[in-house]
């Protein structure tokens, strides 16, 4: 490759970056396709632009229902897991070890004849790192309460992540077979967080569960299929697949290994597939029960063999026609993720006050402090801050330090996130780090507002510019009694108005800049001349014009930052 490039007088060492112009010379004369980054993004969003390829399934009737997909979420110790394990009707808490079946991430149950996906990881943690990377794969968000407790500081957090992410709840209130069982009392407490539960004249479906009786499960499942059927989900199983990573590790004896949930299409074991920067091929694929199948349709998950590497969670499978494209694509990732231009820009203060429309816009919040009185009185003061451009939300609040968790549901939400008296702990610092989230911190209150505010003013510094209107072409000059030199011209494009200032352009070049002090049709004063037409350009006090001279006109505008 060094000697096509120095045939080129081109001198590049081997881990020097070439431009697309050059890399398209070599390219061509080793006889390789290459793409740029932004070409194969563009290709892969033509593609696979859901929506788009949805809309056209969607005509021609090509969509099917599919089975939902339940994450569980809630305080811990409510019985999230022993929930799942009462679904699975097996007893995976009672003896991880001595379950038969092997995880996958997700488990499928069958209640009659209707199959319904649950992800195994519960907790909004796992449901947020997901939203993260930008995989929304729930359709339903259960939210167990334990009707002992009531609701707890996880509830709460529970409660706002899946309202974030748009995900509809159905509550479960657990443990109804203890003695001090008190649904009523967690039913209330949830309306006062928002979630309002049908008997107190809500439209929340909530059902109660025992996870040890069993006692309501049935329940459970029967409204989990009404609730989701009321969103009916649907896919075309006749396309090539797309799935989501909900887990990938090194498996000893089989090497790495990836549990997905396809979404959209059927995948196939051959199938040749790219996920971020990796390509592979499907050696194999293993159901929840640890039965070998040859494809698996969506709304279902599947592990996946046939990786050369760990793959990351959340990340999306596409298959693709071959080979020689998933390869290209993989690389194309790789390039771009190394060049820095995969990288989706994060909000932040400063980003913000470089912002320049006019546009109003939303500045998401992930607020902590320290305790449940500082939040209030930061609350209070961050709701009383009016601004035209910018509208302040905050997408979640809580007491305690900078989580993990806040850190990526700032990245899904795009906010920042703010500590008041409160610091982000080790892991939510390189989080932040690696996601590129503003995180800041404050021990005074009104700072925190005197900071937004100094982004903000950014936005209302006024701006001037020049906004192009038209062009004329002198064709004469015209001696005029009284107002010496006018230019005759004809508007070439666009148009000419009065008052706009012109750029008088020789050959190409400016020489001089004028106001169009008059503007006449024949003998009549006019505001303008559109295109097309004929008039007398009065430059006021510059007469030096000459035939051939091309007038660009232009307005000059405020604009406010
Ligand atoms: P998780 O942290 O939310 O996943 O909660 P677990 O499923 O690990 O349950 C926490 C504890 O509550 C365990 O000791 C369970 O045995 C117990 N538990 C869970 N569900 C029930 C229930 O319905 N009734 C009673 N009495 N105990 C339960």
């Amino acid at each position: 490759m060094s000697k096509i490039l120095l045939q080129h007088r081109i001198l590049a060492t081997i881990n020097q970056s070439l431009d697309l112009g050059t890399a398209r010379l070599v390219a061509e004369q080793l006889e390789v396709d290459i793409a740029a980054p932004e070409e194969v993004a563009r290709a892969a969003v033509e593609r696979f632009s859901d929506r788009e390829q949805f809309k056209q399934d969607s005509a021609s009737g090509q969509l099917r229902p599919r089975p939902p997909v339940v994450t569980v979420l809630g305080h811990v110790d409510h019985g999230k897991t022993s929930l799942l394990d009462a679904i699975r009707e097996t007893s995976v808490a009672a003896g991880e070890a001595g379950g038969i079946t092997q995880s996958i991430g997700a488990s499928v149950v069958t209640r009659q004849d209707r199959q319904i996906t649950f992800i195994d990881t519960p907790g909004h943690e796992a449901f947020t790192a997901m939203r993260a990377r930008g995989a929304n794969i729930t359709d339903l968000a259960v939210l167990v309460v334990a009707a002992n407790d009531g609701v707890m500081p996880q509830t709460v957090e529970a409660i706002q992540h899946v309202q974030n992410a748009g995900v509809p709840i159905l509550v479960a209130v657990n443990k109804v077979d203890l003695e001090d069982a008190n649904p009523d009392r967690a039913k209330q407490q949830l309306a006062e967080r928002g979630v309002v539960v049908e008997d107190f004249g809500g439209d929340v479906v909530c059902v109660p569960v025992s996870a040890k009786t069993g006692q309501g499960v049935d329940h459970l499942l029967e409204m989990i299929i009404l609730v989701t059927d009321l969103h009916e989900p649907r896919a075309n199983p006749d396309r090539p697949a797309e799935a989501t990573i909900i887990d990938s590790q090194m498996d000893k004896g089989r090497g790495p290994v990836a549990s997905v949930l396809v979404q959209e299409g059927t995948l196939r074991v051959q199938d040749h597939f790219v996920v971020g920067p990796v390509a592979g091929r499907v050696r194999a694929l293993v159901d929840d029960r640890g039965l070998r199948v040859d494809s698996c349709g969506p709304g279902l998950p599947v592990q996946v063999l046939g990786l050369p590497e760990v793959v990351t969670a959340g990340d999306r499978l596409q298959v693709v026609e071959s080979e020689k494209e998933a390869r290209v694509r993989a690389e194309s990732t790789l390039f771009a993720q190394r060049s820095g231009r995969a990288e989706v820009p994060k909000v932040s203060l400063a980003e913000l006050s470089r912002q320049s429309d006019q546009t109003v816009r939303d500045l998401d919040l992930v607020v902590k402090c320290d305790t449940q009185g500082a939040l209030e009185a930061l609350r209070g003061s961050l709701l009383k801050f009016a601004d035209p451009l910018v509208r302040l939300r905050l997408v979640y609040e809580g007491v305690g330090p900078i989580s993990v968790a806040d850190v990526d549901l700032a990245a899904a939400a795009n906010a920042i996130v703010i500590g008041f008296n409160v610091r982000p702990d080790a892991n939510a610092r390189v989080a932040a780090d690696n996601q590129g989230i503003d995180v800041r911190t404050y021990d005074v209150v009104y700072q925190i507002t005197e900071d937004i505010e100094k982004a903000i003013r950014g936005l209302h510094e006024p701006t001037f510019e020049e906004v192009f209107e038209g062009r004329a072409e002198v064709r004469a000059r015209i001696r005029v009694p009284r107002s010496g030199l006018i230019a005759g011209c004809q508007v070439t494009d666009g148009k000419i108005s009065r008052g706009s200032t012109v750029a008088v352009l020789r050959d190409g070049r400016e020489v001089q800049r004028a106001r169009v002090e008059s503007l006449r049709r024949f003998k009549d004063d006019v505001r303008e001349v559109a295109q097309g037409y004929e008039c007398g350009v009065d430059l006021g006090g510059y007469q030096d014009f000459l035939e051939g001279d091309v007038l660009e006109s232009f307005v000059v505008q405020q604009r406010n930052r």
